[in-house]
């Protein structure tokens, strides 16, 4: 790795052989594609944390804000074993482009902890969210820098991190984080907030296309927070959902499968695992391997789980007609060209999944004005969003001739790259 570039990761090149096919299409110089492309700041944090035996284990976290020129800073900060630095730098900076694309005023963050959530208390979780909350409070605040829920942290770990900051300031500061419970200033429809944004996007999508959700065959990898609104919201609608994954297992059901029953049964049983075969026979599912429903026959494929999903390795053999992107970096570049031979469209998550931080605005919003939104509020004004940043993308994409992803991109580097020229160089 070369010296200087500590936030390198192989996501994070991802994100800048992306950004690299934008600036192309935009003809940026050479001075500010690296002005763009770099995380402002990076800290990382190395924590002591009692354990329930009584042991003390450190603990390495990060927060990477990737631009301070569109405002404070905002993004999640996820719990999972492969957190680093260069995880969260590339993700910080979809953070910018889809904060850019959905013209809300934050630059992108993002971060975490390394330690595999699965495998600890609700004790030890909760002294690692307050370690870390703490551990930042140099570079974070309700002006500066707002986390928000990411992989492996939800509603609990916000109202830990809430009160950590409120008490270490003297006061209830609800505006410091998002995606809190309700009673304490959180939003109504911000634990389903994207997941409702994508199934907005691909409403608009087929709308676009001339086609209707009812006619679509689905495919969801990730029943987590956001593959399982996908997964219900979908059904609800009429379409079919033929395939269904979970850390667990998989489900394959080519004449479609009851994700009401799905839900019902990971509720009871904590994963999808076992769920084809309780429903029999008759019920013409049968279990596959989790990485093999990417594969299934469908319309439209839509990874909600981890980062790259979709790759050289099993690009060539997808069955779909589009990928719409719920996870965060599901796609690698190779991939991406891949499926563009073949003729398959991807709809880019910085504009898919934007339907959290969207949310997560009307929160910041909502705790500053102190005055709250009922549900049908802020699904509408999320609908709007996101169907207003669906038709720069299409717009974008038709006048240039180019792929969805960068299309998505020109819209939002664009955006970043006027305010940074307005704000000029200091001094
Ligand atoms: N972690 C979510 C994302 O990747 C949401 C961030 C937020 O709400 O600030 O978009």
């Amino acid at each position: 790795m070369a010296t200087g570039h500590e936030w390198r990761s192989e996501l994070y090149q991802d994100a800048s052989a992306q950004f690299a096919r934008c600036a192309d299409v935009l003809g940026l110089p050479d001075d500010l594609r690296t002005r763009l492309l770099e995380p402002r700041r990076a800290l990382t944090v190395n924590f002591p944390v009692r354990r329930d035996d009584g042991r003390v284990e450190n603990f390495t976290g990060y927060r990477v804000q990737h631009t301070l020129t569109m405002g404070p800073t905002k993004g999640g900060f996820r719990y999972a074993p492969g957190v680093s630095l260069g995880e969260c730098s590339a993700l910080a900076m979809w953070m910018t482009w889809k904060c850019a694309l959905l013209e809300l005023p934050y630059g992108g963050a993002k971060g975490g902890v390394r330690c595999q959530p699965r495998e600890l208390s609700v004790g030890e979780l909760e002294r690692i969210t307050r370690r870390y909350a703490a551990e930042l409070i140099p570079v974070i605040g309700p002006d500066r820098d707002i986390p928000a829920p990411d992989m492996g942290t939800g509603e609990r770990e916000m109202a830990w991190f809430y009160d950590t900051y409120s008490q270490s300031v003297g006061h209830s500061v609800p505006e410091i984080v998002t995606g809190k419970p309700p009673v304490l200033g959180g939003t109504a429809e911000r634990r389903p907030a994207t997941g409702l944004g994508v199934v907005y996007v691909i409403e608009g999508m087929m709308e676009r296309l001339d086609t209707t959700l009812r006619d679509q065959r689905v495919v969801v990898q990730g029943f987590g927070n956001v593959g399982e609104v996908i997964a219900s919201e979908l059904f609800a609608i009429g379409a079919t959902v033929v395939g269904l994954s979970d850390a667990t297992g998989g489900i394959a059901g080519p004449d479609g499968i009851d994700v009401e029953a799905a839900g019902a049964w990971v509720a009871e049983h904590g994963g999808l695992a076992g769920f084809a075969d309780a429903q029999g026979a008759g019920g013409g599912l049968r279990e596959i391997d989790r990485s093999a429903v990417l594969e299934l026959g469908c319309d439209l494929l839509i990874p909600a789980a981890l980062e790259r999903q979709i790759t050289v390795e099993n690009a060539p053999r997808l069955d779909c007609r589009m990928v719409v992107e719920a996870a965060n970096g599901p796609t690698t570049p190779e991939a991406d060209r891949i499926l563009a031979g073949r003729g398959i469209q991807v709809v880019p998550d910085v504009l898919a999944n934007a339907g959290g931080v969207c949310v997560s605005y009307f929160e910041w919003v909502q705790d500053q004005q102190k005055y709250s939104w009922d549900a049908i509020e802020i699904q509408e004004r999320l609908r709007r969003q996101m169907r207003s940043a669906l038709a720069k993308v299409w717009d974008a994409a038709g006048e240039r001739d180019i792929d969805w992803r960068t299309a998505a991109l020109t819209v939002a580097v664009r955006r970043v790259a006027e305010a940074a020229r307005l704000r000029a160089i200091y001094p």
